[in-house]
């Protein structure tokens, strides 16, 4: 973390996971056990159909609700999907683009990311940007070739007047779910080289002050040692989230001195 220059963001992504009553039960847990004066910025990516509640339920634990999928287009006969649009009214502030499980089973490119970003964008949403490297691809030595490639498909086209808004989540994909976390080094190798592709692009100025998350089998164990590195600025975190006490420890972590 540098809390100087950017901020530590620590998002929960719940996935497929959690009823309205179960959010309910989870508000009531978590609301006496969150830290006062926090220097991070939590946020809790929920199912859509939740999204409304959450914004009510979260309002004055200031956590931010964001979704974890947008469409691309503003509008059409896309049966099933939500616009950007529709998130940024029910109360959204983030929304996750590209997450791993999205490119996995629903077909998401690295083009379609782009067109989702800018939708987010446009919408005034932010977009929390996944990219990550398989076990192959790490064996093979061409992780952050695939990472600089994921991460300039993403945000081409996105004028450095947006950036400020974009996060982007470094969330191997050998460690998503899977109780496999990356050290702290490897996590903060591939950040560094994020922020150095961001760079290029954009200047030190921009690159200087945009968060990038690691995410993939964050917890209360192994937070604290990642979020101490220099280039990871907060978590994407899956299974973790779902459990209070332990989305409240690893926010615990990014409050550290
Ligand atoms: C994720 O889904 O983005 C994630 C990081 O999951 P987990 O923390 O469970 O690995």
């Amino acid at each position: 973390m540098n809390r100087r220059y950017r901020k530590t963001i620590i998002a929960g992504n719940w996935k497929m996971n959690k009823t309205l009553s179960e959010m309910k039960d989870y508000a009531e847990e978590i609301r006496p056990i969150l830290p006062k004066g926090k220097w991070c910025k939590t946020v809790l990516c929920v199912p859509f159909v939740n999204i409304p509640a959450a914004v009510r339920l979260f309002k004055d634990c200031h956590i931010a609700i964001g979704a974890q999928n947008c469409h691309y287009e503003d509008h059409g006969a896309y049966t099933g999907e939500v616009t950007a649009e529709m998130l940024k009214e029910v109360g959204a502030k983030y929304v996750i683009i590209g997450h791993s499980e999205r490119r996995q089973y629903y077909n998401e490119t690295d083009l379609t990311v782009n067109k989702k970003v800018h939708a987010a964008l446009n919408a005034g949403l932010q977009p929390i940007v996944c990219v990550g490297e398989s076990l192959d691809q790490r064996e093979a030595g061409t992780t952050m070739e695939l990472i600089a490639y994921q991460v300039k498909a993403a945000l081409a086209g996105v004028p450095a007047e947006k950036m400020r808004r974009v996060v982007i989540a470094y969330e191997p994909l050998w460690a998503i779910g899977t109780g496999k976390t990356a050290t702290a080094g490897q996590a903060n190798e591939v950040c560094e080289g994020i922020r150095a592709v961001v760079r290029k692009l954009y200047g030190a100025r921009i690159a200087r002050a945009v968060t990038i998350q690691y995410g993939g089998s964050m917890n209360p164990k192994n937070a604290e040692e990642l979020l101490a590195q220099p280039d990871v600025d907060g978590g994407l975190i899956g299974g973790a989230a779902l459990k209070p006490a332990d989305f409240v420890a690893i926010i615990n972590a990014a409050n550290q001195e």
